[in-house]
């Protein structure tokens, strides 16, 4: 892939997903603290600092960074940001913020108060059911991340408990296995933005209320 950044800017060669398309994506992201050097990193590389300073590429306090970034997706066209997350001089993570993206889960009643953050690891295998579940799972406020290849999640506590019904078959899509057993998995036919919402903004399944022998749910069918 060449564009006119290539000239200047070091660039991060990162695997994605679109947050406007939720394809999985290679894209080019121009890092815009070393202007010269025109190396092409991946993540876990080391950073090769100049020492003239930050905005030529000069080493940071503990070389540690976040830093912004742009990509226009090769699929669908549309631009978006990413902050590129740099500890001790290794490119360690590439960070999708949802709730810049303008996603909100279509449940009224449900909604979260805010998306989750997608922290990307080089390892993961992007397949469309797990690019289709990471991105739904952020819409209803998941964050997740990983150090070693694994998905590991971090679920708010104060979500409406009717979520976490979704919540469970979307965690069981990170896997390797159709869940449940028996059943078509996720498709990336319905991604995220396109999760059923009815007229009377009505869940599907919703929780109904805590009994002191369990949770009471209610399957409204359409
Ligand atoms: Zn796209």
């Amino acid at each position: 892939m060449h564009n006119s950044n290539i000239k200047k800017s070091d660039i991060l060669e990162a695997t994605l997903i679109c947050p406007h398309c939720n394809e999985a994506i290679k894209v080019d992201l121009p890092l815009s603290f070393s202007q010269h050097a025109q190396h092409r990193y991946s993540m876990g590389d080391n950073v090769e600092w100049t020492p003239n300073g930050l905005e030529h590429g000069g080493r940071p306090k503990n070389g540690s960074l976040l830093v912004e970034s742009n990509a226009e997706c090769p699929a669908c066209q549309k631009g978006f940001s990413a902050t590129i997350e740099i500890i001790a001089d290794t490119i360690k993570a590439i960070i999708l913020d949802f709730n810049r993206f303008g996603y909100s889960h279509p449940r009224g009643k449900n909604r979260p108060s805010r998306c989750g953050i997608v922290k990307f690891s080089n390892t993961w295998n992007l397949t469309p059911r797990r690019c289709a579940a990471i991105v739904r799972l952020a819409e209803m406020g998941v964050d997740i991340y990983s150090n070693t290849g694994e998905y590991t999640l971090l679920i708010p506590h104060e979500l409406h408990d009717g979520l976490y019904l979704d919540i469970g078959y979307l965690m069981a899509q990170l896997g390797d296995d159709d869940f449940p057993t028996g059943y078509a998995g996720l498709t990336a036919d319905l991604p995220g933005r396109k999760y059923p919402k009815r007229a009377n903004d009505e869940a599907t399944i919703y929780f109904s209320e805590s009994l002191p022998d369990g949770f009471r749910y209610r399957v409204n069918p359409l």
